[in-house]
């Protein structure tokens, strides 16, 4: 496997720890839950685009940029972590942002301005308008002499996969030395390459564990589509590892959506409450807060054992809760 060959600059503080929870478990009546704390990768306040984002600016580096474009909603964790990887390597951010703004601006647009960003808004939210966007943004750069390199929506692609597939061996180790047998991960799963990275990782070490993606966007169909595709467009392309991982072997459940993406849920909530008073543990209403719902709801349905130990991947989001206020207080949903 090629994986240390690739360009990579070292953002994340690694390995994360991998935390018991034995107050959430207890609530929960059961299940050993540990949660992998990728909320703290350190960047720009953590979360899991960290990851990811070691190897676009790998990459981007490698091909001589001196801009980098990316694109997501205004509350977007993945466009305030590209805006800080940029400065961290002296390279100037675009950010193409979509959906509806506050006057002042809150959770990540806020820390997105204090980081400098270049922010360029669009009206359309649909995937091929972000992608007009970056490629029309990326046209006038070069013209102007630069050289913009473009991350795609999410950091998800075979490119910042490798970040995920990295993660899974740096959790596989942390197994080994603490003496787990980990029954399966849940993950939130939003643009895919999470996911995609923690499967194709266990598929190539065939750890025998299940990676179960809370859907928080797309459909099922969609979620298993994309993942095969970015894991094994990542497996062959940048690991050199001919294997492909297939739409039947991704696990994901698109029951904890509500009414869509970014749009807070009352089991969503309710799981930020349940964290935070277990065990003091910052979750956030448009990820990790559904994910752990869907781990609520699916051990209380039996479909989770109680004897299993189950590893709750926070992947972060913690800065756009502020964005969040009137939901967490109560006021609206
Ligand atoms: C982006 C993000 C996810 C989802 O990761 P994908 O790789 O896009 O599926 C989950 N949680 C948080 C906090 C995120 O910012």
């Amino acid at each position: 496997m090629l994986l240390s060959s690739l360009p990579r600059v070292p953002f994340a503080f690694t390995p994360t720890p991998l935390e018991r929870a034995p107050r959430l478990s207890a609530a929960l009546g059961g299940p050993r839950i540990l949660i992998k704390r990728d909320d703290q990768t350190g960047l720009a306040l953590g979360g899991n685009k960290a990851r990811k984002l070691e190897f676009w600016l790998g990459e981007a580096i490698s091909q001589g940029a001196d801009a980098v474009i990316t694109t997501g909603g205004v509350g977007s964790n993945h466009a305030r972590m590209t805006a800080a990887a940029a400065r961290r390597v002296g390279i100037t951010p675009v950010l193409i942002l979509s959906g509806q703004r506050s006057p002042l601006p809150q959770g990540n647009l806020l820390l997105d301005g204090l980081l400098g960003a270049d922010i360029r808004y669009i009206e359309d939210d649909s995937d091929e308008a972000a992608a007009q966007a970056m490629a029309a943004a990326a046209a006038a750069l070069r013209e102007a002499g630069h050289r913009p390199y473009i991350i795609p929506g999410g950091g998800s692609g075979a490119t910042g996969d490798a970040g995920y597939v990295a993660a899974f061996l740096e959790f596989l180790q942390q197994t080994i030395d603490q003496q787990l047998r980990v029954d399966r991960i849940l993950v939130a799963t939003g643009s895919c390459g999470t996911q995609a990275g923690l499967a194709l990782g266990a598929k190539l070490t065939h750890a025998g564990l299940q990676v179960l993606g809370i859907s928080v966007s797309r459909p099922a169909d969609a979620v298993r589509q994309r993942v095969a595709a970015i894991a094994t467009d990542c497996a062959r392309s940048r690991l050199g590892v001919d294997l492909a991982l297939t739409e039947a072997e991704v696990d994901v459940t698109d029951d904890y959506i509500g009414p869509g993406y970014g749009v807070p849920t009352e089991a969503g909530l309710a799981a930020m409450r349940l964290a935070a008073a277990t065990e003091g543990l910052i979750l956030d209403p448009v990820y990790t807060g559904k994910c752990l719902a869907g781990l609520i709801d699916l051990v209380r349905r039996g479909e989770i054992g109680k004897s299993e130990t189950v590893v709750f991947w926070h992947t972060g989001g913690a800065p756009g809760i502020f964005a969040h206020a009137e939901a967490l207080a109560g006021q609206t949903t």
